[in-house]
């Protein structure tokens, strides 16, 4: 589970992040979504407790972040929307590290991460350097990262970003399985699809704010014109007007 209490991140006078109050309970898989620089990222960040919020408390399974960060973080695989990977250890290697990170033990680490690259199709890459990994191949391998201590919550930022259609499919059904099994993700995308068939609720946010919260059949019914795709709610609620006014420029 997932509690943010009037979460905000401030940079001088400017609020990235306003106020956010959301649960996202065990079981469930929740779609973040919002327009450029909406506070996605600075949210999730801030959950895993990379960012130090301004104001406002975060809670993993319960535990609060600030009060005890270990804890927090141990329950937690946050995979981020630009990953850093150590580019002189090979695959095997580095989900070791990570493996180690957070004190799992040595049978542990090496039998999920067979598990894990088997999965994502990165066997023969195993023992390679990281720094001759395709773009796709490095976001298999951070995702692989965040999943070989079994977290109980995964925060993650954009994560089909990169990925081949494959790849892509069992993302989504590894998500799905994961909160089937009781556990809790927060995800952040652009893609309407993914959220649409995948998350259990969605989230919209702008200028800091949660704009929309629900169901697909919830934000359905809130909207103003009933039976339509997420597309449309996304696109009413954030301006949708935009292309179209700014054509009107182009030909006044
Ligand atoms: P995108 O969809 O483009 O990734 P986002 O919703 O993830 O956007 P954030 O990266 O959270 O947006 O940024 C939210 C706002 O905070 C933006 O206006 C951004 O410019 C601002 N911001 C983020 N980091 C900083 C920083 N270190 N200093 C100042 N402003 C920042």
């Amino acid at each position: 589970m997932i509690e943010l209490i009037g979460l905000t991140k401030r940079y001088g006078s400017f609020t990235a992040v306003d106020a956010i109050d959301l649960r996202v309970p065990k079981g469930e898989l929740f779609g973040f979504l919002g327009p450029n620089g909406a506070g996605k990222t600075t949210t999730l960040r801030m959950i895993a407790g990379i960012l130090r919020p301004t104001a406002g408390t975060i809670r993993i399974g319960g535990v609060d972040i600030s009060a005890d960060p270990i804890a927090a973080k141990t329950m937690l695989g946050f995979i981020p929307d630009r990953p850093f990977i150590y580019e002189k250890l090979t695959g095997a290697e580095f989900l070791r590290f990570v493996g180690g990170l957070y004190s799992q033990n040595g049978k542990d680490i090496e039998h999920r991460s067979r598990e894990l690259l088997a999965l994502f199709d990165l066997e023969q890459w195993r023992d390679e350097l990281v720094e001759s990994y395709s773009h796709g191949m490095r976001q298999k391998l951070i995702i692989s990262s965040a999943l070989v201590h079994k977290p109980d919550v995964i925060v993650v930022d954009e994560p089909m970003v990169g990925l081949d259609p494959k790849a892509a499919r069992i993302l989504k059904d590894l998500f799905r399985e994961y909160v089937r099994r009781g556990h809790t993700i927060m995800m952040s995308t652009h893609t309407l699809e993914v959220a649409e068939t995948m998350c259990d609720r969605i989230g919209i946010i702008q200028n800091g704010k949660i704009r929309a919260l629900g169901t697909m059949d919830d934000l359905r019914s809130a909207s103003a014109e009933g039976n339509t795709g997420l597309e449309e709610i996304f696109l009413r609620l954030t301006g949708e007007n935009a292309a179209r006014e700014f054509v009107d420029v182009l030909d006044a």
